[in-house]
């Protein structure tokens, strides 16, 4: 098996064991990057040269017995993620030229435990969409099927890691943005607890709701990759200590635990064939000694309205820095600054990102404020109370983590039809808590199904060790590309 086809947890065995050199595990990546990226879109920015600097970096930590569990290991990093030496573009035309002077602190952490960062993947402009079309500079398709899109907005993260052209990458998740393009491309996605991993250089799209988080192949290699990149940061006024012990997200059994079905999450916008594979998976978990209960989340239905709300609201404010005067793209012979203002947002930002500002302004706007923002975040306070009440009957939930599976390439055309596909993720991020999404057993149209594990906060460990039972459960995730 080539290298690249490995899970970090084996390529790090075979690193400890000196059977392979990270150079070698780099070489493999990137010739698979050149063989297939020209179908599949997920790289916006490689450096072959940096990626084996870093790699030969690895190799001397693991001759000088430092080696961790990212050691050697290449990532690939979201374009909203600032690495130092490559550009963050947020495939925005606004910083199309932007390179940012320091890293992020996922990225410093890489580094310090030996990661190989592979290079910058393809979102949705400043991570809003469900589906990387929003990409100003790039297609992205879906490795499973070219014509359907990767999900977004982190579809090259996803991508990436499920055409092989990657080990493990990062995304990030303000509404969904990890977990829909993971269950979309048949890999595992984490949407870590609010707070628990920094989001230093991380651009922001809405503060109160985005995170940082891992994709992999495999329950282990996403647990791995969030090992690493969790922990308490100075310059993030967010950020706890996230206590992750990395041990306790692998093994031990199902019996004693309770996993909760909420049904509004398997209404009519949900396809029938969706429904049953999740709760065929649902039930393969209580042969194996799960207990499921029903739960009720009544406020489910307000979810995606809230979220609208306060995502564009927040926006409106993070993206006004965009003015084409201290950086980003600035308008050509302006007549006056205000004409300065105006012609670099206009021309620099896409249409939807412009679509949300506005919304955005809108609801904070006096007059409309009590209206739309302050009833939002009402509403926000109850649902985390009916999440809070329905963990007393369970440890943990169970729901699909998209309506359907990835849907054409131009399919939809509807903004809001577009803001439905999250109906599922976004009550996490409303809410704080964690979230992974992972492939179910079976397929539908051919194409991956994922289903997502909520947890309490701060118990990351927990549902990635119960997501980590299924695929053993199921003999591993199946969903292998074509090519
Ligand atoms: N699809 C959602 C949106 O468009 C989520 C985006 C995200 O999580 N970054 O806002």
């Amino acid at each position: 098996m080539e290298l690249y086809n490995k899970s970090a947890s084996e390529l790090s065995k075979m690193l400890r064991a000196k059977e392979v050199s990270a150079v070698e595990i780099a070489d493999s990546v990137y010739k698979r990057i050149e063989n297939v990226d020209d179908k599949v879109g997920a790289y916006l920015e490689t450096n072959y040269e940096k990626a084996i600097k870093m790699a030969k970096k690895a190799d001397e930590m693991i001759a000088e017995g430092k080696g961790t569990v990212m050691t050697g290991i290449p990532v690939a990093v979201k374009d909203n993620i600032c690495v130092k030496g490559y550009k963050a573009t947020c495939a925005s035309k606004m910083l199309e030229n932007f390179e940012p002077p320091y890293n992020a602190f996922v990225t410093e952490n890489l580094i310090k435990a030996g990661a190989v960062i592979t290079g910058k993947v393809n979102m949705d402009e400043f991570a809003m969409g469900s589906s990387t079309e929003n990409s100003a500079l790039k297609r992205t398709a879906n490795p499973h099927d070219l014509s359907r899109v990767p999900g977004g907005s982190s579809g090259g993260s996803a991508a990436a890691v499920a055409a092989r052209e990657a080990i493990v990458s990062l995304g990030s998740d303000t509404g969904g943005s990890i977990r829909q393009p993971a269950s979309f491309c048949g890999v595992v996605g984490l949407k870590p607890t609010y707070s628990s991993v920094s989001r230093y250089g991380l651009v922001a799209f809405a503060s109160s709701l985005d995170q940082i988080g891992p994709i992999g192949k495999t329950v282990a290699d996403t647990a791995a990759l969030y090992s690493v990149i969790a922990g308490k940061d100075s310059m993030d006024s967010t950020s706890l200590e996230a206590n992750f012990n990395l041990s306790l997200a692998s093994g031990g059994s199902l019996s004693g635990v309770k996993i909760g079905i909420p049904k509004q999450y398997f209404g009519d916008g949900v396809s029938a064939k969706v429904k049953e594979l999740v709760m065929n998976a649902a039930k393969t978990l209580e042969s194996a000694g799960a207990t499921l209960v029903n739960v009720d989340l009544p406020g489910t239905d307000y979810a995606l309205s809230a979220y609208y709300i306060i995502s564009c609201a927040e926006a409106s404010s993070n993206l006004s820095r965009y003015d084409g005067v201290k950086y980003g793209y600035r308008a050509e012979n302006p007549k006056s600054l205000e004409e300065l203002f105006v012609r670099s947002r206009s021309e620099g930002f896409g249409d939807e990102v412009k679509r949300r500002i506005m919304l955005g302004t809108f609801v904070l706007s006096s007059g409309y404020y009590d209206a739309y923002y302050k009833k939002a975040k009402l509403f926000q306070q109850k649902l985390k109370e009916e999440f809070k009440t329905a963990f007393r009957s369970c440890d943990m939930l169970l729901t699909p983590t998209s309506p359907d599976v990835a849907f054409r390439i131009g399919e939809i055309e509807d903004p809001l039809k577009m803001y439905a596909s999250d109906i599922c993720t976004v009550t996490v991020n409303l809410a704080g808590l964690p979230a992974v999404s992972v492939p179910v057993e079976g397929t539908k149209d051919n194409m991956p199904v994922g289903m997502q594990f909520i947890g309490k906060p701060f118990a990351d460990a927990e549902i990635l060790r119960v997501a980590g039972i299924y695929e053993d459960l199921i003999g591993g995730f199946k969903t292998q590309v074509k090519f």
